[in-house]
């Protein structure tokens, strides 16, 4: 199993938990990114009117990792800078079960109201070629406003990890290659 095969590469008694790192450059969000993005969740909110007249169901939001796996989790993607995020641009996975979910959960909020949520969430300044929502200090969504693509999705360095189990075992995040790598302290349980 990988991780294994990390370990023996290694005389430490830590796991490796490999990911990549973004590299990209923080810019003024263009009006036009917004201007997308609104149009988006309009069509978006307009489909799921008819989505709650024929009662469908929305996915629950899937569940974080928890204790020492969240630490590792939370470490690898703060180091990795948002590395997946570049898959978000102009519309952060806003589908219609996700707007839905939102919905239900905030019915005081009818969809105007929903929209600007969203845009004003929007940051000043965002990671040019990443999400819209992707910003200086990481995404400006809380977990109940993304999607469920983002509250689901690890890359294959943090699945692996997390598939494993082992979260009794020191842990040390490795982010990026080359001089860009960087390498969090050991992290214990
Ligand atoms: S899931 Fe992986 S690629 Fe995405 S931010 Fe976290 S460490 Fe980076
Ligand atoms: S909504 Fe947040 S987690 Fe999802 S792609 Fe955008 S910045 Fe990343």
């Amino acid at each position: 199993m990988r991780r294994q095969d990390f370990r023996n590469e290694t005389d430490d008694d830590h796991l490796p938990v490999m990911v990549p790192r973004s590299d990209k450059v923080l810019i003024q969000t263009p009006p036009e990114r917004v201007r997308r993005l609104r149009r988006h969740l309009i069509v978006t909110l307009r489909a799921i009117r008819r989505m709650k007249e024929t009662g469908r169901s929305t996915s629950p939001a899937s569940p974080e990792p928890e204790g020492f796996a969240a630490r590792v989790a939370g470490t690898a993607c703060g180091l990795c800078k948002g590395w997946c995020c570049k898959n978000g641009e102009d519309d952060a996975f806003l589908d219609e079960p996700t707007l839905l979910r939102v919905r239900r959960a905030n019915p005081a909020l009818n969809a105007r109201a929903v929209l600007r949520l969203f845009v004003d969430l929007v940051p000043a300044d965002a990671y040019q070629g990443s999400c819209i929502f992707h910003g200086k200090q990481g995404c400006t969504l809380n977990r109940s406003l993304r999607s469920d693509v983002c509250n689901s999705y690890f890359c294959g360095g943090l699945q692996n990890y997390l598939a494993g189990g082992d979260v009794a075992t020191p842990a040390v995040v490795i982010a990026g290659e080359g001089d860009k790598m960087r390498r969090s302290p050991i992290l214990t349980p």
